[in-house]
């Protein structure tokens, strides 16, 4: 008996007419084994399949044609160029096709074959296709052609793989090896769905016979990539839901933690704190997502958690990407919970080397109760004494790996809560934190007027200068953010530096102007901060670096310049530093948009503040791999689906997927055969099993 061989265990170059030479050049495009051609999908397709008499062919339209050859004609025009011509008949009428410099084709047509022809065709005194696909249909069935009469794919090439050779190359595959193939969806699952099995799809992915069995075909093939990456979150998943430390709840915590403010809580926070105190208290390890808009308070829901942890006798963290933000946190957090008899540490490479051993000694000794740092946090060896909950505050700045990191400095896995200002649309943050549970606070505390926000062009500068000078007579305070520290030679855009010299000198001589940017030493950026929000300064020129975490109630006006060239997630994150107080505030986007995305972006700006209707319309116009910036994204390359288009097959996915990973953690039913299969070939020993 012969045994199929599988598609993925075969390379191209066994198929017939592939060979080492052609093999190398599907290397090019990232096809070697013959799952991986049928894998490869047409870029598009064009409908070739419904065939028109001559006569109804219709000028400035793509059609199909079958007729006889009644002449061929090859001649060489007076420019040089080599053309040659065919006319095409049926018995309703003549149409030419004309072919330039490839005179090879005279040998190819002859009169009296029959051809079918596809092209644009024109009306240049007579009716002409020039460079139609043809094929030649004596002694072969128009059905068995590849090039017309059917719907034809159009692959992405490389140099030297024609369409033709390709399309012949897919066609030879999916005939010796299609049946080979093994399912990865089961079949209960694909009745469920209605969703057709591979060999149906692979078949009519590229060479469907109608439209409707190209979208079977596809959504299929969508559900199955969106599915198989769903699992391999479930079973991500599962791994955090071994051992971890089930945190008791002592009497009336949440009234004590209540007491320590001067304000109500939220809806939003305190439906996060349930939460978060259900995930703590059970014995799975929390990981869970937390995402706020700026000031919605986030910081008051991750200072409940680490008081629960720090009340059950273990070590809290919580790592900041900067060192302005991170001493913030520290502030806060020493000043809320010091008359709790907890101790709060900062650690950050600010800090003199002996205060830092010091500190990494009484972590050691568990002396410490919470921690507050930046990446010095992971980035050195920290023997935690029992570290209980990590917190990672903006995790937007920190990649996966370092998430992780931080979890690992755990002896048994600590409760994780991360947090994020950047509101990801629902579609993204499957894709992307699907192996998380998450959190969202829509609401931002009351009492706050909000912000306005105006955008303007240059001209109006004098106007925005005086609007500042009165909001600074009302004892208020002011930021102007600059793109750049310095100027540079090759650019006109107004830097920090500059103005900053050009304000003290003539516009704001009489206020107190004071400038902080990215390459100054932290001690000094955090003497101005601080200077600054003690009000000792009207105005703070900065540089991006304010952008996060950043809390100055007293701060009533932005300048941003050059608004421009922000993207909408930066915008919105620099305007949510201001109206946090009881306070009206107003944001100046100054800018001078040129292309319709810039001025698509400052007119959102102008109309909502909402992070998530922000959110959700930068991923419109940028799309996941830019929303997300490129770097350490997490995003995973889709060959079929899209995140936004097909956000509902992804939800029918990855239930189906968690389902089925609850029910058969290590997909050991002989049912989920084919699945588990797939995982570990695709994922390999990045997945546990
Ligand atoms: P973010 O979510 O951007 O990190 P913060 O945690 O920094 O926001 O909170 C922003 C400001 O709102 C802080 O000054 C904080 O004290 C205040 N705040 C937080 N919760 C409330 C509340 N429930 N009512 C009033 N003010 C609050
Ligand atoms: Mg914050």
């Amino acid at each position: 008996m012969q045994v199929k061989k599988r598609p993925q265990d075969v390379s191209v170059r066994y198929i017939k007419g592939v060979g080492p030479k052609k093999a190398d050049l599907f290397e090019k495009i990232g096809v070697h084994s013959i799952a991986d051609l049928f894998y490869y999908l047409p870029r598009r397709y064009e409908d070739r399949s419904r065939i028109v008499k001559v006569r109804e062919l219709r000028p400035g339209g793509v059609q199909t044609v079958v007729g006889e050859v009644l002449k061929t004609n090859i001649f060489t025009a007076k420019t040089g160029t080599c053309i040659f011509e065919a006319a095409i008949g049926d018995e309703t009428s003549r149409v030419f096709a004309v072919w330039y410099n490839q005179p090879y084709m005279n040998k190819v047509l002859s009169p009296g074959q029959t051809v079918m022809l596809y092209g644009d065709v024109e009306l240049q005194k007579r009716l002409v296709i020039t460079h139609p696909a043809f094929a030649i249909l004596d002694n072969v069935d128009i059905a068995e052609s590849l090039e017309v009469g059917r719907i034809v794919p159009i692959y992405s090439l490389t140099e030297k793989l024609t369409q033709r050779y390709l399309r012949k190359t897919v066609h030879q595959a999916i005939q010796s090896y299609v049946s080979g193939a093994e399912d990865c969806l089961p079949t209960a699952l694909r009745a469920r769905h209605k969703l057709v099995d591979s060999e149906f799809a692979i078949q009519n992915i590229h060479f469907p016979r109608s439209f409707e069995n190209l979208e079977r075909a596809y959504n299929r093939l969508v559900f199955e990539e969106f599915f198989i990456l769903q699992v391999v979150m479930a079973l991500r998943r599962k791994k955090f839901a071994e051992d971890g430390i089930g945190h008791e709840l002592g009497d009336g915590l949440l009234d004590d933690f209540r007491d320590l403010f001067p304000f109500e809580l939220t809806e939003g926070q305190k439906k996060c704190i349930h939460q978060i105190e259900r995930d703590m208290l059970a014995d799975r390890p929390m990981y869970r997502l937390l995402q706020g808009d700026v000031g919605s308070g986030k910081t008051v829901v991750a200072m409940y958690a680490l008081l629960l942890t720090a009340k059950n006798g273990y070590q809290g963290t919580m790592m900041a990407p900067t060192e302005i933000l991170a001493r913030q946190h520290y502030v806060t957090l020493s000043k809320t919970f010091m008359p709790l008899g907890l101790s709060v540490r900062l650690l950050v490479n600010g800090i003199s080397r002996r205060d830092h051993d010091m500190i990494v000694g009484e972590i050691h000794k568990g002396e410490v109760d919470i921690v507050v740092g930046t990446h010095s946090l992971i980035q050195e060896k920290i023997d935690y004494k029992n570290l209980g909950l990590v917190i990672i505050d903006e995790q937007h700045k920190f990649g996966v790996a370092q998430r992780k990191e931080l979890r690992g400095k755990g002896k048994i896995i600590p409760d994780t809560l991360v947090m994020t200002a950047t509101p990801i649309p629902r579609s993204l943050a499957l894709t992307v934190y699907g192996d998380m549970d998450l959190s969202l606070m829509k609401e931002k505390p009351g009492g706050r007027l909000g912000v306005t926000t105006y955008c303007v062009t240059e001209e109006k500068r004098q106007l925005v200068y005086d609007f500042i000078r009165g909001e600074i007579e009302n004892g208020r305070q002011a930021f102007i953010v600059y793109p750049r520290i310095k100027k540079t030679a090759s650019s006109d855009l107004l830097a920090a530096e500059e103005m900053y010299k050009q304000f003290k000198g003539e516009v704001f001589k009489d206020l107190r102007v004071v400038l902080v940017h990215g390459r100054m030493k932290s001690p000094e950026k955090d003497k101005i901060m601080t200077e600054f929000r003690d009000k000792k300064f009207d105005i703070l020129i900065a540089t991006t670096i304010i952008e996060v975490g950043v809390d100055i109630p007293n701060v009533t006006v932005m300048m941003v310049e050059h608004a421009e060239r922000y993207g909408l997630a930066q915008l919105h994150q620099l305007r949510g530093r201001i109206g946090r107080g009881k306070y009206a505030s107003y944001c100046i986007l100054m800018g001078d948009p040129k292309t319709d995305a810039s001025r698509e972006r400052l007119s959102v700006m102008t109309e909502t503040d909402d992070g998530f209707k922000i959110a959700e319309k930068d991923l419109d116009l940028r799309g996941p791999g830019e929303f997300l910036g490129t770097r350490q994204s997490g995003l995973p390359e889709l060959k079929f689906g899209n995140i936004i288009r097909d956000f509902a097959i992804m939800e029918k996915a990855r239930n189906e997927a968690f389902e089925r990973i609850h029910k058969d953690p290590s997909l050991k039913d002989p049912r989920n055969g084919g699945l588990r299969r797939a995982i570990m070939e695709r994922f390999g020993g990045k997945v546990s099993l």
